[in-house]
């Protein structure tokens, strides 16, 4: 099972990705994440990004397609994974179907949690102030939505195209999110 979950900023991918691949078996690779850790080394990888992440810009496709295509090649992922967070831009979906059809692959599924946009920023606003958090200044939430609406929105259209598109509704609890979304891919489940 191959699949990716997409939505924007704030939309809960991360929690409900960590939910989905367990069901399925598989990881989650969440790019954010493998980013936050090498900032966290302090690794020439992390040094890198922070400069991009700290300003809510993407990291350049070469350096993240890099570090994507090394972590599916991980035992692990060889029977198949959940991405959170990539692809992201055009660039990225080429690479990655590159990555996957090397491989004899195909992509099943592309989630897409659709969430009002407005709100979840309103939302990330108020955790920034409650948490005060250094690197989500209002300036920086607003950069990343505008980064996602340029970029990484248009993709859900191209996979679309493709028929691969799941759309699910984002807002609620996250166990009725969860199972909105398992019952989406039911038809994958049998498998
Ligand atoms: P996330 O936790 O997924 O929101 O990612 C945090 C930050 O990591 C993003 O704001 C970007 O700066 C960087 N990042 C994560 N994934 C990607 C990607 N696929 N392409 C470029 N930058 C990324």
């Amino acid at each position: 099972m191959r699949l990716i979950i997409m939505g924007p900023p704030g939309a809960g991918k991360g929690t409900q990705a960590r939910f989905i691949a367990e069901h399925f078996g598989i990881p989650a690779i969440s790019t954010g994440d493998i980013f936050r850790a090498n900032v966290s080394a302090g690794t020439p990888l992390g040094v890198e990004a922070k400069r991009y992440m700290d300003a809510g810009e993407y990291v350049p496709d070469d350096v993240t397609n890099r570090m994507v295509r090394n972590r599916i090649d991980e035992p692990d992922a060889v029977g198949g994974f959940l991405l959170d967070g990539y692809p992201r831009t055009l660039a990225q979906v080429e690479e990655l179907d590159g990555m996957i059809k090397f491989t004899g692959h195909q992509l099943d599924a592309v989630l897409s949690l659709v969430v009002d946009k407005d709100e979840v920023v309103a939302r990330l606003l108020q955790r920034a102030q409650i948490e005060g958090r250094a690197d989500d200044t209002e300036d920086v939430i607003r950069r990343r939505q505008e980064v996602y609406l340029e970029q990484t929105e248009p993709l859900l259209e191209v996979y679309k195209g493709r028929g691969i598109l799941v759309e699910v509704d984002g807002l609620g609890e996250v166990t009725e999110v969860t199972q909105r979304i398992l019952d989406a891919l039911g038809p994958l489940d049998e498998s």
